[in-house]
């Protein structure tokens, strides 16, 4: 049986037929065994991968430098190039002068043109046709094709059109095969195709090189289908079956040779599964072999110190997320292997408590820990909230940032290293190479997004043979389909109620002129009673681009209404509605002592109300803010609306956000979300849907991984389907041994690289 060597590239592996018993070959329809001869003689009819690496056969070397620019060497390669789109081919009829397009044609009649004058190209003239017109095309320098392309064959050509019945072709290539019709060819997974019509064929466009078109590439690809018998199927018929997915050749056929969007679909389907299953495959095995490292410090010292806290040092009670979160941390931190948790939680959601909580189970026994903040305004604002929350309970606890003076820095850098420091917070400063921790035992990493995986790791490997346990902690709720994307490794934890007392910010979509007066009327009744406002504009000042990236491409989808810039309504408000209050202005362009000063007003209450981009999103709590108003709603994105709202109501007082629109905004799903729903991750959700629905075609989809046929958030469900299915698969046989398994293992190590099957270090 083929299958017990499969790791061998090179081993005859029939599709489908992976079974544990290798039957003895015996003759058809009967018992009787076959001799070796016979079985010999036989015809074979497995498929051969090694075909697969025979090397393409470019014509000349600029097609062959063209291929190799992208990759391609052998047929395999060849075959795994997928087109990007289809295009219909046009009819002739409707072809413009000067048009390039691509036509579906039968050929009528084809002759070389006599060479007249010495120097002249050869030509070659065909009549050709397709249901709408006759034309005449020529090819140019391949007397050739008359032998190649006799009347009655059918081609794609690709070239221009002169307006005048003529067509300079520039790229040719057989068309319309019938599947079937060919000796090797796969079965396919959708129904049979006889031959369609010219017209409205679909023509596979590929991506292409300076020194390869599409067409040739198509070309190729045409000559090289007999290979896709011989491609091998890396899921096992369990999972196809179980999926309701083709085999492997089949779904490359349906989009190389396409004949319906539905069939291209389901083959694009199939191949994205099976990306995002080994993906996943992977990710889930080395989370096995993570939790089955050791070294980490287990802390199981009496609690001490944390029950204490938690119990009366500790102004509040937890609300239940947060009573899950720190259980489940307790959990992680008594085993040695090293805790990797992910804590989701939007700004205000009480994050700061759980991290403090792991850090005081290093400290109480008898270890260090520290927190990672990605700017100084959050690792300051981190260390304040930590000094309250710690509730005079005695931990010997530092800041280390950028700007720490060099004499405080050498004493802090000695107590880490003596272990005098229990605690620490900083920002980047942690992992420079001369800190050094005596017994770090837990590192949190706060907006964890915004390090790079090395940064991460330089503070999680102080001494790799004692990993500490990481927390990692991100306020964009994201939803359960993209984390699988993006921290499919990690254990997660979510905070979704807001602490006790807080209520829900009244938020109101102000679309008309009357109701904007009643905001600014709510407004200053607000600044009366001593509170204060923000305004947030897109643009900083009246002339440019809109201040941030994700306006601008969001902005795309509702071009109508001015932009307000933060410049000129700070002076419009100035004269006109906010008349006689202070105002601070706060934007990205301003020099960075500016910013502070303008900060630091509005966190003083010097100023009343600050007018602002987006740039206040993050690292701005003032407490006493509890009217945000947001002039050109629809230009922001679901996420950034709510992380903007969030800068109010964080303190005791009921607050208010306006979210101020076109008249248009009211047909708005994404605003209407914002007034509906409060919880982050509910938003998030909704966002993904409404994404999926196409009413935000361009917003900004990165960090969701890269993927080579997959596309997220699009894909979402099928990530779910291909994540279900690697569970089950992980469960059954971890180390993917069995033999329905042994192909899937080659395509693992193949596509992900040798390292897919390794444990990583953390
Ligand atoms: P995050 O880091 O998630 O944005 P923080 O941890 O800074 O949020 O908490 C925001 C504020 O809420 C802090 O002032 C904190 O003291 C307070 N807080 C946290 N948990 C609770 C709770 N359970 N009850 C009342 N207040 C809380
Ligand atoms: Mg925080």
């Amino acid at each position: 049986m083929p299958a017990t060597k499969p790791h061998e590239p090179d081993a005859e592996v029939a599709q489908g037929s992976m079974s544990d018993s290798a039957p003895e070959a015996v003759a058809f329809a009967s018992n009787r065994q076959l001799t070796r001869e016979e079985l010999e003689r036989a015809p074979v009819r497995w498929p051969r991968p090694s075909r697969l690496l025979e090397p393409l056969e470019p014509q000349g070397r600029k097609m062959a430098a063209g291929l190799r620019s992208l990759g391609l060497q052998t047929v395999g390669d060849l075959l795994e190039h997928l087109p990007s789109d289809s295009r219909e081919a046009r009819t002739i009829a409707a072809l413009g002068a000067g048009e390039q397009a691509t036509v579906a044609v039968e050929v009528r009649s084809i002759a070389a043109r006599p060479v007249r004058r010495r120097g002249m190209r050869p030509l070659v003239e065909a009549s050709v046709f397709d249901p709408t017109a006759t034309m005449r095309a020529t090819f140019f320098n391949q007397p050739w094709l008359v032998d190649r392309y006799p009347p009655g064959t059918r081609l794609l050509l690709h070239g221009k059109a002169d307006g005048r019945g003529g067509f300079g072709v520039s790229h040719h290539a057989p068309a319309q095969e019938r599947l079937g019709s060919e000796p090797q060819a796969p079965a396919s997974c959708a129904t049979g195709h006889a031959a369609e019509p010219a017209t409205g064929e679909a023509v596979a466009h590929y991506p292409a090189s300076d020194g390869v078109t599409s067409t040739q590439i198509l070309t190729l690809v045409r000559g090289s289908r007999a290979a896709l018998g011989d491609v091998t199927e890396a899921l096992s018929a369990t999972t196809r079956v179980l999926e309701g997915l083709p085999d492997r050749a089949s779904a490359l056929a349906a989009m190389h040779f396409p004949h319906s969007r539905e069939d291209t679909e389901t083959g694009r389907r199939r191949l994205a599964f099976e990306e995002l299953l080994l993906t996943q495959l992977m990710f889930l095995r080395r989370r096995a072999h993570r939790r089955a490292q050791t070294g980490a410090p287990a802390l199981c010292e009496e609690p001490a110190l944390t029950e204490r806290w938690l119990a009366s040092s500790l102004p509040f009670e937890l609300t239940g997320d947060q009573a899950r979160a720190v259980e489940a941390v307790r959990a992680d931190l008594a085993r040695s292997n090293p805790m990797q948790r992910l804590l989701m939680g939007e700004v205000g959601s009480g994050k700061t408590v759980i991290a403090l909580y792991a850090m005081l189970r290093a400290v109480e026994s008898g270890h260090q820990a520290a927190l990672m903040a990605p700017t100084e305004t959050l690792a300051e604002q981190h260390f304040a909230t930590i000094q309250g929350l710690l509730g005079g309970e005695p931990v010997a606890a530092a800041l280390l940032t950028g700007s720490t003076p060099a004499r405080r820095r050498r004493d802090v850098l000695a107590k880490l290293d003596s272990g005098e420091l229990g605690l620490i917070v900083g920002t980047h400063a942690l992992i420079e190479p001369d800190v050094r921790f005596r017994s770090l035992a837990v590192a949190v990493i706060d907006e964890q997004h915004r390090f790079g995986v090395r940064q991460r790791a330089a503070l999680e490997s102080q001494r790799p043979e004692r990993p500490p346990h990481t927390l990692h902690m991100t306020a964009t709720p994201i939803p359960r389909t993209l984390a699988l994307a993006r921290y499919p490794d990690l254990d997660t934890s979510k905070l979704h109620d807001l602490p006790r007392g807080r209520r829900p910010i009244d938020t109101r979509l102000v679309t008309g002129e009357t109701d904007r007066a009643g905001a600014y009327e709510h407004l200053r009744g607000e600044l009366a009673a001593g509170r204060q406002a923000y305004v947030v504009c897109p643009l900083i000042d009246a002339v440019e681009q809109p201040a941030d990236a994700e306006a601008a491409v969001v902005g795309a989808a509702a071009p109508e209404g001015e932009l307000r810039a933060a410049t000129a309504e700070l002076e419009r408000l100035r004269g006109g509605e906010l008349r006689g209050y202070r105002l601070a202005l706060l934007h990205g362009g301003m020099r960075p002592a500016e910013k502070q000063a303008a900060m630091s007003a509005f966190s003083s209450g010097e100023a009343d109300v600050l007018v602002a981009t987006t740039v206040i999103e993050v690292g701005i709590d003032v407490a006493n803010a509890t009217v945000m108003l947001i002039e050109n709603a629809e230009r922001f994105g679901i996420s950034q609306l709510h992380q903007l709202r969030g800068r109010v109501g964080r303190g005791e007082h009921r607050s208010r956000c306006f979210l101020f629109g076109a008249p248009s905004a009211r047909g708005s799903r994404r605003l209407r979300a914002l007034v509906e729903h409060s919880d982050g991750f509910k938003l998030a959700e909704l966002d993904l849907e409404l994404r999926n629905e196409g009413e935000l075609s361009g917003t900004r989809q990165s960090g969701f991984g890269h993927f080579r046929i997959a596309s997220l958030p699009q894909d979402a469900q099928l990530l779910e389907l291909a994540r279900a299915r690697a569970e089950a698969i992980v469960a059954g046989d971890p180390e993917l041994l069995s033999a329905e398994h042994a192909l899937l293992a080659v395509e693992l190590e193949r596509t992900l690289g040798s390292g897919s099957l390794e444990p990583i270090p953390v």
